[in-house]
């Protein structure tokens, strides 16, 4: 396929780094990324098209396929994000349009980690209670944070990072960090020991961006909750990286060069 149309599902930095990757190595590719709209100020990629915004459900993505015909859906988005991956993996059937996933691996568990894994935010405060850890590091994002308000968590202390201000409820005594990665080893060390921390939440995001808080964790000998991620759409390939993305595509880092 010479000139592909390409829609990139993004919201990820692998999604950014694809988009822009294409833009070089299959110039004649039509690329276009999709954000969801969530972030004021979203990081974009240099190269292609962005829209923003929902699609308004499986149907309406599957009539943007048609629409601008669509040759190959990259869903690049967020390993939690579990609604946009189950709405491109029907719009990809129901259209007959060829996807993937671009889909980073969790974290590789490492033996002198303390991990606890949960399935879910509800689950993770539950494990807070048993472990009864206090001064807790919540980095599972903005939303859903409901899950750690109840009375059962009172007496603990949270500090929440987040890109955009956490939504309400929140727990009782809640520290705001707006942030947004990559986080270096200092860095992380740092914040634990000026809060205080004795236990970190996350979701298994995974990739190298946000993954020293796990590093920082580990050598304080502190205690991880770990938010497994939600079972990805069956029947849709995925690959780890951006350059198994570009060769699933056709296209291999370089290959631009060797045009005549
Ligand atoms: P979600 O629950 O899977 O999706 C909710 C709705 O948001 C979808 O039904 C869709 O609306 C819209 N949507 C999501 N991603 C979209 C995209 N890339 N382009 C257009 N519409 C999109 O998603 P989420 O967990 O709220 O995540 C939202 C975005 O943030 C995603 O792009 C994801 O990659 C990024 N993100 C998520 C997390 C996380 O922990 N969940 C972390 C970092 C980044 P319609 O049904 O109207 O089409």
């Amino acid at each position: 396929m010479p000139s592909p149309r390409v829609l990139i599902l993004g919201g990820t930095g692998e999604a950014r780094r694809l988009a822009d990757a294409l833009a070089a190595e299959a110039p004649h590719a039509h690329v276009t990324t999709s954000l969801a709209g969530r972030v004021a100020n979203p990081s974009t990629p240099v190269a292609g098209d962005v829209r923003v915004g929902g699609f308004g459900g499986p149907d309406a993505l599957a009539a943007w396929l048609r629409q601008h015909r669509i040759d190959v859906l990259v869903d690049a988005t967020h390993p939690f994000a579990a609604a946009i991956s189950a709405h491109a993996a029907q719009a990809a059937a129901d259209t007959g349009t060829q996807i993937f996933a671009l889909r980073r691996p969790g974290w590789p568990v490492d033996p002198r980690d303390h991990r606890h894994p949960v399935r879910s935010l509800a689950d993770a405060a539950a494990q807070l209670a048993v472990l009864d850890r206090r001064r807790v590091f919540l980095t599972t994002g903005r939303q859903g944070l409901a899950a750690f308000a109840g009375p059962e968590l009172d007496g603990s202390h949270f500090v929440v990072r987040s890109v955009e201000p956490p939504e309400p409820p929140l727990p009782r005594s809640t520290h705001i960090l707006l942030d947004r990665g990559p986080y270096t080893l200092e860095g992380e060390r740092a914040l634990f020991l000026e809060h205080r921390v004795d236990v970190l939440v996350t979701k298994d995001s995974g990739g190298p961006a946000t993954a020293a808080k796990l590093t920082a964790a580990r050598e304080l000998g502190l205690p991880v909750v770990m938010i497994e991620r939600p079972p990805a759409p069956e029947g849709v390939p995925e690959v780890p990286d951006v350059p198994a993305a570009l060769a699933r595509l056709g296209f291999s880092p370089g290959a631009a060069d060797m045009c005549p």
